[in-house]
């Protein structure tokens, strides 16, 4: 652990007034001393894109930018804010789904963007890890591991614009979650300034370390509401050599589940992304965006990849597609023969997004079940937005490997979105599953939290609030509200 020895008098606050709103220029004077000249950002035009929102959902007003440049000054500047009781946002490529990552609630605030905190440290190619500091950009760190032959196998749609302590604070998935697990199952160690300023050196090169709490892990998905990632180490794993791609239609999800079943018992855990999409999907993708699966028709379709050091992993994948024809789990499948050809079936993936932006509006739910429920979830509670919400459709795709799905209702016009969200919560919750399975809760869906989660365990989040942040200074108003 290191303390840092005075960080008050690095931004010269031994004695200031705690009356922040009345002196929020003498504030930002003495801020300004403990940075660089870029350090600093009160300038409105330069602050906006810093106050709203990815899906420009949320807005929010801050004292300031700031953008330090290192782990000392980022805990001068917390331990400031900590004396003067000025609220933090953490922010990082400010990607979050979840409006998590600009200004909300009440009393003075500033946006702490960590992006100036860049640095990839170290890549150890046999002790299989990365060392790497809050700013940089997830793809920037995938780059570093792939000169090494190595794979950090965090991807997802966000990848060159979000960061690493931003991927740590949401625990992001992605599309390899399947094979290599959440975020959570890479971070060895971690580097954080706790809520008054102190920071913690746990930046620890180990596969093993059980002596004494795991605290990293109460950082890890917490959205910034209890203290800033600094810097982090990640595990690699070596980078696959071969890699099938293949487009499968399939009759209904329980068919595509044992499709599941089946590749991962011929293929093992090299199955490392298995996406379900439903056939609303591709007429949106048709229409809005001209593209087309090279496939018959489908209610159902599912986008399969494998990932091996090994050869061989291509006849893999043939067999089991020829398996699941002969079983009548798919009805119809395309192989892709080359890196443009996987490229193109999995653009029609990721334009899904944007075909039902096209569409219309839409409600958006990021939701998780048990895989084995995922069927009976989808027929529910589709039925009941039919039943419940006329005039709105469900539109679904995503990790099924996962137990996760994007939920989607397109709506009409007055639809009552409030409503849409508990008609599919309702049901989310009648399986025992997550009301966000990676996005987070940010301020989006703090209201859906409180409503959802069981008391006992609100309870135990704020006492763990309550000990680390007892000013309530970090990322007011997300995740408990
Ligand atoms: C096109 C697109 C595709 C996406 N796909 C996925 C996906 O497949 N899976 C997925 O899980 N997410 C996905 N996301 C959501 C988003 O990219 C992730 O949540 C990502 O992890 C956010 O990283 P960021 O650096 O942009 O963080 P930000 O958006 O800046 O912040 C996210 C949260 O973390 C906090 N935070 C940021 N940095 C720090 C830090 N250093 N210390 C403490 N707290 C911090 C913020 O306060 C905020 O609460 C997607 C987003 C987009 C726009």
């Amino acid at each position: 652990m290191t303390r840092l020895r005075d960080p008050y008098s690095l931004f010269g606050l031994r004695n200031y007034p705690m009356n922040i709103a009345l002196k929020s220029e003498d504030f930002l004077a003495r801020l300004a001393s403990g940075l660089d000249a870029r350090g600093l950002v009160t300038d409105p035009a330069d602050m906006a894109p810093h106050l709203v929102d990815w899906r420009g959902l949320f807005r929010g007003e801050a004292l300031a930018v700031v953008r330090p440049r290192t782990a000392q000054e980022v805990a001068g500047v917390v331990a400031a804010c900590a004396q003067a009781g000025v609220g933090i946002v953490p922010q990082g490529g400010n990607t979050s789904l979840a409006g998590g990552s600009v200004p909300a609630g009440e009393g003075p605030q500033i946006v702490l963007s960590l992006s100036r905190l860049n640095a990839i440290r170290t890549v150890d190619k046999v002790g299989m890890l990365i060392e790497v500091e809050a700013g940089c950009v997830l793809q920037t760190a995938q780059q570093a591991a792939a000169a090494a032959g190595r794979l950090l196998p965090v991807s997802l749609g966000a990848e060159g614009t979000a960061e690493i302590g931003g991927i740590i604070s949401t625990n992001a998935g992605g599309i390899n979650v399947l094979r290599y697990g959440m975020t959570r199952q890479l971070v060895l160690g971690l580097e954080v300034v706790l809520p008054d300023g102190t920071l913690i050196n746990g930046l620890r090169h180990l596969r093993k370390d059980n002596a004494g709490y795991d605290w990293k892990q109460v950082f890890i998905g917490s959205e910034g509401t209890l203290g800033l990632v600094t810097a982090a180490v990640l595990r690699l794993v070596p980078a696959p050599r071969h890699k099938v791609t293949a487009l499968l239609a399939v009759p209904s999800p329980e068919a595509a589940l044992s499709l599941l079943a089946r590749a991962q018992e011929e293929i093992g855990d090299q199955v490392s992304a298995f996406e379900l999409i439903c056939g609303l999907s591709f007429d949106l993708l048709a229409r809005n965006c001209d593209l087309k699966a090279p496939l018959a028709a489908a209610p159902w379709v599912v986008l399969m990849q494998a990932d091996s050091c090994l050869s061989g992993i291509e006849e893999a994948m043939e067999s089991v597609l020829a398996g699941a024809l002969e079983a009548g789990e798919a009805t119809d499948g395309v192989v892709a023969a080359s890196e443009t050809q996987a490229r193109q079936l999995w653009a029609l993936r990721e334009h899904i997004t944007e075909a039902e932006q096209r569409e219309g509006p839409s409600v958006k739910h990021d939701v998780s079940v048990p895989i084995a429920d995922m069927p009976a979830f989808l027929a529910e509670a589709e039925a009941e937005v039919a039943r419940a919400l006329p005039g709105c459709r469900a539109n679904m795709f995503g990790h099924l490997g996962d137990g996760n799905i994007h939920f989607n209702v397109l709506i009409a016009d007055g639809t009552d979105k409030a409503a849409v969200n508990r008609t599919v919560h309702d049901v989310v919750a009648k399986y025992a599953g997550s009301i966000s399975a990676e996005h987070g809760i940010g301020r989006y869906r703090a209201p859906e939290l409180a409503h959802y989660k069981p008391q006992a365990e609100l309870a135990l989040m704020r006492r763990l609030k309550g000990a680390l942040d007892p000013q309530g200074l970090m990322n007011r108003g997300k995740v408990l509200g």
